[in-house]
């Protein structure tokens, strides 16, 4: 285990931070430097008392102190007291502030620092930086709180992280999504880890990227939720963070849509749910007369022969099905939409209990008939719906949830 002491972390951030347009880069400037570092890990005001001292500039334990003593400090002859180190963790920020420090230096500076923590056996990427950098100050903090002053890479490491991160590799199959390289390699001794988790909407993207990559998919509302991360190989990773392009961003967001899928796949047919009000359109279709047979029918037939291509007797069924009734349903659908009911959510269902049939290798019609002996039983009805359950099958046939053209182009 290698210690890293705060003054070496100081130099660290200092070095690769300090803004050399102000006055933080010069050597008087150390003292300014630290004091924004320890601001910017401080939340916003959230009492009156908090208030009070915000007011006062008293937030910051460190406003109070000389210049020469914040210096001690920083080169390490003396330890932040641990009053202070206490008094900084009780109002300690998300780190949102921090991280943006980091995610918006230079590509360079970020570099030189990932690669300084890395020769101290801190296991960092350019996309954790930012986030690994704020859990090392934390962890000064709390050493500091003890009156201890060094800090190592078992300090911060975190299983709950690991754990996460192995999912979403496991999610994309080990494989980066953009270039198909193993994210996991074998060592001699212990496998290697290669990649790098990035956010799918970027983070450092001005009012107009946002407004371009909005189009494809909007900004999550928490950008650290799991559905808004992904793996890439350390090569892609950093291409993405530098530059982050519409096109590959919509392969991230394919991808977690395909993940997504799965999921829900590999949950059993049992968990999924249909809407309880389906329940009435399938009851209700008993009541319906079939629309007139006739030639003149405002929905494309075509579709069904190219569907069911090598089970006559199915496709007729299905044409019968749906010439009869798929404007009526359609149009009770559409009534029925509204907040007990989701046609999309509806649709969804039918597709992934399709694609679960089609997956064990059911031909056409079986399919066809569990689907709707499946519907029955989810809305716990009697036998006497079968034929009501089918013409609705038959309608998802009609609308693709159901069966697909075989070697479409
Ligand atoms: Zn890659």
């Amino acid at each position: 285990m290698i210690n890293m002491e705060f003054s070496d972390f100081f130099d660290i951030m200092w070095t690769y931070l300090a803004d050399p347009e102000s006055k933080e880069s010069n050597k008087e400037g150390r003292p300014e430097f630290l004091k924004n570092l320890i601001d910017m890990l401080i939340r916003e005001p959230q009492t009156e008392e908090e208030d009070q001292k915000a007011e006062n500039g008293d937030l910051n334990p460190l406003n109070n102190k000389e210049a020469d003593t914040i210096n001690k400090y920083c080169s390490g002859s003396r330890k932040i007291p641990k009053k202070d180190a206490k008094d900084i963790l009780k109002r300690i920020s998300d780190g949102n502030r921090f991280f943006e420090r980091i995610v918006f230096a230079a590509p360079g500076a970020k570099k030189g620092i990932r690669d300084e923590l890395r020769k101290r056996s801190f296991n960092v990427t350019s996309a954790s930086l930012g986030k690994v950098c704020f859990d090392i100050m934390k962890a000064f903090l709390e050493k500091f709180k003890e009156g201890k002053s060094s800090v190592t890479e078992s300090d911060i490491a975190d299983d709950k992280k690991n754990v996460t991160y192995l999912k979403l590799v496991h999610d994309v199959q080990f494989k980066c999504p953009l270039c198909g390289r193993e994210l996991i390699t074998d060592g001699d001794t212990e496998a290697i880890a290669g990649y790098d988790v990035v956010h799918i909407f970027p983070a450092n993207l001005s009012m107009e990227g946002k407004a371009e990559f909005s189009k494809i998919k909007k900004a999550p509302e928490n950008s650290d939720a799991l559905e808004n991360k992904i793996p890439l190989c350390l090569n892609c990773a950093n291409l993405y963070l530098e530059n982050p392009t519409l096109k590959n961003y919509q392969t991230l967001v394919n991808e977690k849509r395909r993940i997504d899928i799965e999921h829900k796949l590999a949950k059993g047919l049992n968990q999924l749910t249909l809407e309880d009000n389906l329940i009435k359109a399938i009851k209700g279709l008993k009541e319906i007369k079939p629309d007139k047979i006739t030639n003149s029918i405002s929905y494309d037939a075509h579709k069904i022969e190219e569907k069911i291509n090598n089970d006559y007797p199915l496709q007729g069924a299905v044409q019968f099905y749906v010439m009869g009734y798929y404007n009526k349903i359609r149009d009770q659908f559409s009534s029925m939409e509204g907040n007990s009911f989701s046609f999309d959510d509806l649709a969804t269902t039918i597709k992934l209990a399709y694609i679960k049939f089609k997956r064990e290798g059911l031909s056409q019609s079986e399919v066809f008939n569990h689907l709707a002996h499946w519907i029955l039983d989810k809305e716990h009805l009697e036998n006497d719906f079968i034929e009501a359950a089918r013409i609705l099958v038959a309608f998802f046939v009609q609308n693709c949830e159901v069966f697909e053209v075989e070697n479409a182009q």
